[in-house]
């Protein structure tokens, strides 16, 4: 069976996901696309869309991927439900609380999991040993999170100071209610001394999650690191500590000492994650639904990201007040594979 898929929205994600569902994966063909690049990116044979609307309710679309930019994904995704069609939605889910809510109600109203949020990590092969670790209890109660988010550059221009808290964030703070099985309570913003590289970007930042077990998550959030895309984190427990690997790289000795080369980008780093994502997804739209990150998991960083920014301007701590759990988003997270 092959699943067929029509792609919104063509820039720099949709055209990645677009090769990757092309070149990559099997039991998966692109039928549609949609968003002023597509005729240009379109795979061969591929129905090219004038609006997001049309490609959803076309009969030729099996199940849909959203790649526009955020402020489009809540009509595009009430569209897809409405539709009855499974979509994966890159993140953030949407841009406001209110609009998760609105996306959940009408998902919880049809009765089915339609939708999985982009959020890769959990699909990363280093990270899913973290949790498998931390889930035997081997090592007792985590306690601390150490979440580091580095990028080398960022487009001067067009990410902005708020980006950070409520664009990148969104990634540690999924991880980590994941990986610690727990919810976000409350928000901490500190900033120190800005980097040079970053002109007058408010960068680095440093953000302190509060959990409901009372672990603590520090992320350090850095988008002018210069030297590569570094991910690391390490969980602090009762009786001992877990860590993501360094990635593995050729080790290389010359005059200048010796070196592992750090990953460009996200591309890069989660390569193997975004394909395993779909994998996935691909396996659940198969079966009319969606497993993985849920309407709930984007709902929850959508309330994160506004407890930053709350938080960086207010200096104190921000709480995070979420609805109550729908039954069809489960009692707890995800568990591990
Ligand atoms: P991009 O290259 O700027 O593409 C944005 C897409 O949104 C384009 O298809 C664009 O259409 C469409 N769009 C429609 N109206 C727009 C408007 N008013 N302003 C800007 N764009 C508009 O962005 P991208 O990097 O592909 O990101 C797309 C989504 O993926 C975002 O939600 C982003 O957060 C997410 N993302 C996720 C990850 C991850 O790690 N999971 C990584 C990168 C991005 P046109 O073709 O008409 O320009």
């Amino acid at each position: 069976m092959t699943l067929r898929v029509g792609v919104i929205g063509t820039g720099m994600i949709g055209q990645d996901h677009i090769r990757r569902l092309t070149q990559v994966l099997s039991a998966v063909e692109v039928v549609a696309v949609s968003e002023a690049r597509a005729a240009a990116v379109a795979p061969e044979g591929a129905t090219v869309f004038a609006t997001a609307g049309d490609l959803i309710r076309s009969e030729t679309v099996e199940a849909v991927v959203i790649c526009s930019w955020g402020p489009a994904h809540e009509e595009q995704l009430l569209d897809c439900i409405a539709a009855g069609k499974p979509v994966f939605c890159e993140k953030p889910l949407v841009t406001t609380a209110a609009a998760a809510l609105r996306v959940m109600e009408a998902e919880v109203a049809f009765g089915r999991r339609l939708v999985q949020v982009g959020f890769m990590r959990r699909f990363d092969a280093d990270y899913r040993r973290l949790k498998a670790t931390l889930d035997t209890g081997m090592l007792g109660a985590p306690l601390m999170f150490h979440s580091t988010h580095r990028n080398a550059s960022v487009p001067v221009g067009l990410y902005t100071s708020d980006m950070p808290l409520n664009d990148t964030l969104v990634h540690d703070a999924d991880i980590s209610r994941w990986l610690l099985n727990d919810e976000v309570t409350g928000v901490e913003v500190r900033v120190p001394r800005r980097s040079r590289r970053g002109s007058d970007l408010r960068d680095p930042v440093v953000v302190l999650l509060h959990m409901g077990s009372g672990a603590l998550v520090d992320v350090e959030i850095s988008v002018n690191i210069a030297y590569g895309y570094d991910i690391r984190g390490e969980v602090s427990c009762e009786e001992g500590t877990a860590s993501l690997p360094l990635r593995p790289a050729t080790v290389i000795r010359d005059i200048h000492g010796v070196r592992q080369l750090v990953p460009a980008d996200w591309r890069e780093r989660f390569i193997e994650a975004y394909d395993q994502e779909f994998r996935e997804w691909i396996a659940a739209a198969g079966q009319g639904t969606a497993t993985g990150p849920s309407t709930w998991d984007g709902y929850a960083a959508t309330l994160v990201a506004d407890a930053a920014l709350r938080a960086a301007e207010s200096g104190a701590l921000e709480p995070v007040r979420m609805s109550q759990r729908p039954s069809l988003y489960g009692t707890t997270l995800e568990p591990a594979r």
